[in-house]
Parts: C-alpha cells; structure tokens; sequence
C-alpha cells in the first residue's frame, strides 16, 4: 500500500494499551473495595468484598446488560477491559443496593454526572494514580520506534488524568511524548446532533454491532480531540485495548483503528473491528509498527 505524504499521527490509548491492565486489575479492586467500605458506604469490609466479587461474576456473565452508562447512553459493555470490568462491577454494585445508593449520594452531594458514576470515577482516578505502571514487554521498543519514524508522531490519550500519564511515560524515558488527558471518552451527551453515516444502516448517532451490542458515537469531547489531532496532520491512526469508548467513533470517522488483543478481549470486539473497513486486530503490541505502516 501506497504510504502517503506527511506526518501521521498514531494516537495510544494508555491504560490495558501500553499497560498490562490485567495484572494491575486485582489491586485497583481491593483498593476500591476498602475506599468503598470505610470512606463511603461504611460497610464491613468483607461484605462489601463478597458483594464486589458477586456482582463482578454476574456482569460477566451477561456483559451486554450491565454496561457503564452515561447521561443514558452505552459508554462500554461491561466486559471490554479489565479496568472498565472494574469499573462496571462498582457502578452495578452500588446501584442495585439501595443502601448503598443512599450512602453514595450523601458522599457526592454536587455531582457532575449522577452520584454513582462520579463515584467510580473518583475512585478511578485517585486510585490508579499510585498504582505502579506494569508496562506491556513491548511498550519501551515501540515508544522508541514510533519517536524515531521518520512520518509517524506517537500522541498518548487517555480518560486517565495527564499527571499520572506523565510521571508513568516519564519512568521510560518518554516525557516529549505528548499526552493528552481526561479526553474523557466515556463521556455520552445526549443533546448533540452530529450524524454520522453506516454504509447499511444509513443515518444516525447509535449503530447495531450485532445482535446484542450497540456503538453511540455521542461523544463530542472526543470529537473534538479526534478533530484537533486531525487538523495538522496527513493522517491519524488510533490504537487501544478496548472497543466502544476509545475506537467506535474513529472508524465510524473514517480513521484506521488498531485493536490491540489482549487476554481479555471479548469475542464480539475482535469480530466486529476484524471485518471493519478502517479496523484491525492487532495481536500484539509489538506489531504496531509494521500494522500502522499497512493501514496508512
Ligand atoms: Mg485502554
């Protein structure tokens, strides 16, 4: 394939994409369990433990109803990443206990979404900051071989707070890589009215996957971040871990979008970005290279 003229720019998902997720995932829950119960539910420990491993097994059970939500929309499916399993796992915990409901909304009294998804998102943040980074074995080769590509300029964004980006490439050696952070891409808004185009399903804003998930491309601050990287560049390619939050809206843009396998990326993830026009399975971090120069 022809490579075209000028820069492109390979925009990283961070967190499960340079980071083994899996192998951080059973801190951050006992984390969020103990912060859950002394801080927050004031809830026995154990209890509170039982009721997150309970839940976590239910949710991924049937992954395609219990899905992280925002403002009404699908943000992910419960099963797309060992962080956003987490992540679902604490919003449905706390949202099918009454009591539990109660005791979030009085800990969030000014909320910015609803109180339990502030609640896990809070949680997110203030917990994954001090988690040690467990860089994938391939992370440092490809940072060094995407800054040294003569058309190719690594861009790290990130639903992550930049800070904890930062410090964490810092450790590798890679504070030029640009990071941008809390590009919130989980972040559904219900009144925008941007369309966009299916080749079978015509005209819309939430597109059928297949017969038990659906994508909502309704996310304009990722638009917007996805737009500003486009504005200087010959071409964009996206790469991360998981499907709905950092990879729906690029390919329904236009934009070649990587799917890193990992150990735990469901089925319906691979086939559906596997057959895509603009998407690629890409079966390990250290062929990132080599995928991106055949998609450009
Ligand atoms: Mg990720």
């Amino acid at each position: 394939m022809k490579i075209p003229e000028g820069l492109i720019r390979v925009i990283l998902d961070y967190d499960g994409t340079l980071t083994a997720e899996e192998e951080q995932v059973a801190e951050l829950a006992e984390r969020s369990i103990i912060t859950l119960s002394r801080d927050i539910l004031k809830a026995p420990l154990s209890q509170v433990r039982d009721d997150y491993y309970r839940t976590r097994a239910m949710v991924l059970a049937e992954s395609h109803k219990f899905r992280w939500e925002v403002n009404g929309g699908i943000a992910s499916y419960g099963d797309e990443g060992a962080f956003i399993t987490n992540t679902t796992t604490i919003q449905t915990m706390l949202g099918m206990n009454p009591s539990y409901t109660q005791a979030v909304r009085e800990y969030f009294p000014n909320v910015e979404y609803d109180p339990i998804v502030d609640c896990s998102n809070y949680l997110f943040h203030k917990l994954t900051f001090d988690l040690e980074p467990h860089f994938r074995e391939a992370t440092e080769r490809v940072l060094r071989d995407l800054t040294a590509h003569p058309r190719l300029e690594p861009v790290i964004l990130s639903s992550s707070k930049r800070d904890k980006v930062r410090r964490n490439m810092g450790i590798l050696g890679f504070e030029a890589i640009r990071v941008l952070g809390d590009t919130r891409q989980y972040e559904i808004d219900p009144s925008w009215k941007r369309q966009f185009v299916h080749p079978e399903q015509g005209t819309g804003q939430i597109f059928r996957v297949d017969d038990k998930h659906t994508m909502d491309l309704r996310r304009p601050a990722y638009y917007q971040a996805l737009v500003e990287e486009m504005r200087d560049a010959a071409g964009v390619v996206v790469v991360a871990d998981t499907f709905s939050m950092p990879g729906a809206l690029p390919m329904m843009m236009g934009i070649p979008f990587l799917l890193l396998k990992t150990v735990y990326t469901p089925a319906w993830c691979e086939a559906f970005v596997g057959q895509h026009a603009q998407g690629c399975v890409l079966p390990e971090l250290a062929l990132l290279v080599d995928c991106v120069e055949e998609v450009i």
